[in-house]
């Protein structure tokens, strides 16, 4: 029988559960990202996100239930699954003592791309970040957030389907918070790629961002912020999420 893939969504979530010894971490997680969609996981400290994001990206391998990337089973196909996915860990992975195009050429040599395409692409993705004129600088020299643009611009040099960031705006000020996250806001909406940005912070949210609740393991709100918004008139968003995050 041939498989054939439909690719309607970016990521598939099926009843996946995940325990760490007997305490469980997540329960029963159900949710799909579309293609292109810009999508905020929005769970306090503990809730589960971390270990959610190390199911995707196969740190930990799936107890229960099935994760899909692009249609790819992670657990049947993690090759085909795994080379639509780009990633950005909660801690820095950049090479401090290498450039900034270093360590683009450096990972897409692991990802098997041949120098002339690298460079290529390199080139566009630093472009696409505003990072193009620090392309020489070493890493340890840029700031925290020119160092996450980087690593954005080197997730995306396999032009993945699906991004997903763990807390990437950790350690950074208000203002590069918030010009990091409109960033990957545009480039989400001009590239069609999906996005799962993961966050405990709820002044990251925007008005027209899907938005997933996670607490204690399990989803507890999953729908657009202003429809979120709407339910209470009188009380602000900002309210209802911090008596539904309580
Ligand atoms: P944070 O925002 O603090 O990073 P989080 O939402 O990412 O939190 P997780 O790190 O996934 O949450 O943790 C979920 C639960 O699993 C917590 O109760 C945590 O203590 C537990 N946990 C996480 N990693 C491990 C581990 N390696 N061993 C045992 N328990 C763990």
């Amino acid at each position: 029988m041939t498989f054939v893939n439909t690719h309607s969504n970016a990521l598939e979530i099926t009843d996946v559960s995940h325990a760490y010894g007997k305490s469980k971490a997540l329960d029963r997680i159900n949710f799909k990202i579309k293609k292109g969609q810009f999508v905020v996981l929005l769970g306090p400290n503990g809730a589960g996100k971390t270990t959610l994001f190390s199911l995707i990206t196969r740190l930990y391998s799936t107890q229960h239930g099935e994760i899909s990337i692009h249609d790819y089973r992670l657990n049947e196909q993690p090759y085909e699954a795994l080379n639509h996915l780009g990633v950005v860990f909660q801690q820095r992975c950049l090479d401090s003592d290498l450039t900034a195009l270093q360590n683009l050429k450096y990972s897409a040599a692991l990802y098997g791309l041949d120098k002339h395409e690298a460079i290529l692409r390199a080139e566009q993705e630093l472009k696409q970040v505003q990072m193009w004129d620090y392309r020489n600088h070493k890493i340890r020299t840029l700031s925290g957030g020119q160092a996450r643009r980087i690593e954005i611009a080197r997730a995306l040099m396999t032009r993945p389907q699906l991004l997903i960031l763990d807390e990437a705006t950790v350690g950074l000020d208000i203002n590069s918070r918030r010009h990091l996250l409109e960033h990957v806001r545009s480039l989400s909406e001009k590239s069609n790629t999906a996005v799962l940005w993961t966050t405990h912070l709820i002044d990251e949210l925007n008005m027209s961002d899907y938005m997933i609740v996670l607490k204690q393991g399990q989803i507890i709100e999953q729908c657009l912020v202003h429809e979120f918004d709407n339910k209470d008139p009188q009380q602000s968003l900002e309210q209802q999420l911090h008596s539904l995050l309580a």
